[in-house]
């Protein structure tokens, strides 16, 4: 029995298998990423996206915020193989729940495509494809707001009036208490946790795997870079995403 056999055949024992996804998930898709060589903050002074500005300037924060998608986040990217393959072991019922560190909604558009999906779904920091309320808590479909934006209505407003804000957990922002709350309580409750494409080194991802970890979890690791948590995991990829996750998706079905 090979590795990807026997995590299968601890995922078809397990009552709660649970996947934890970063930013190696997303780049095979095009997902330009914020941190490294080439990363957005490369290019845009991370200062200027602050909770803080965006309370202070909201003119100016929504000005630059439309600049940095224009030039980072444009066209349409599509889920990828990855993706898709942890949206079809949704469907299939082997996988309770992902938790997303990403802000790119591509696991909701794999979960549409693949149907009936019952997969727990918690973007930790927030989908930038919506826009939220502050003052109301509104939040809706992002795309009508930034073309709003772009025309010129900049800030651009809830119809009670608050500014929206892009629905992401900005800098110098709490993560959702009750979002890291439930995360954490189903990394604890995981028989199987996958944390995949991800560099597990800032909170809370570096958190979660030893919370998972026990000697009943099996505790898998998909990145194409060491982690600091590959010397305790039960198994460790050092491969790509878009072919461990199909060809683990292949031996479940088999
Ligand atoms: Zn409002």
């Amino acid at each position: 029995m090979d590795d990807l056999e026997r995590l299968a055949a601890d995922i078809r024992r397990a009552d709660t298998v649970v996947a934890f996804t970063g930013a190696g998930i997303s780049a095979p898709s095009g997902v330009p990423t914020f941190r490294g060589d080439d990363g957005v903050w490369e290019h845009f002074d991370e200062g200027q996206f602050t909770y803080g500005r965006f309370q202070r300037d909201p003119a100016g924060f929504w000005t630059d915020r439309l600049e940095l998608q224009r030039v980072m986040f444009d066209g349409e990217f599509e889920p990828n193989p990855a993706h898709e393959a942890l949206a079809a072991m949704g469907a299939d019922g082997h996988l309770k729940a992902i938790l997303t560190q990403n802000t790119d909604g591509l696991h909701v558009d794999a979960a549409d495509a693949s149907g009936t999906n019952e997969t727990t779904l918690l973007e930790l920091h927030g989908n930038a494809r919506r826009v939220r309320c502050p003052d109301c808590g509104r939040c809706t479909d992002g795309d009508p707001v930034f073309e709003r934006a772009a025309d010129g209505d900049i800030p651009p407003t809830c119809e009670c009036g608050g500014v929206y804000k892009p629905d992401v957990v900005l800098f110098g922002e709490q993560l959702p208490g009750a979002v890291i709350q439930r995360a954490r309580a189903l990394a604890r409750e995981s028989d199987v946790f996958l944390a995949i494409g991800s560099s597990l080194v800032v909170e809370p991802a570096a958190s979660l795997p030893r919370l998972a970890a026990s000697p009943e979890t099996t505790v898998g690791i998909i990145n194409l870079e060491s982690t600091p948590v590959d010397s305790t995991a039960d198994i460790v990829y050092r491969e790509d995403v878009t072919t461990v996750l199909p060809r683990l998706r292949d031996v479940l079905e088999a």
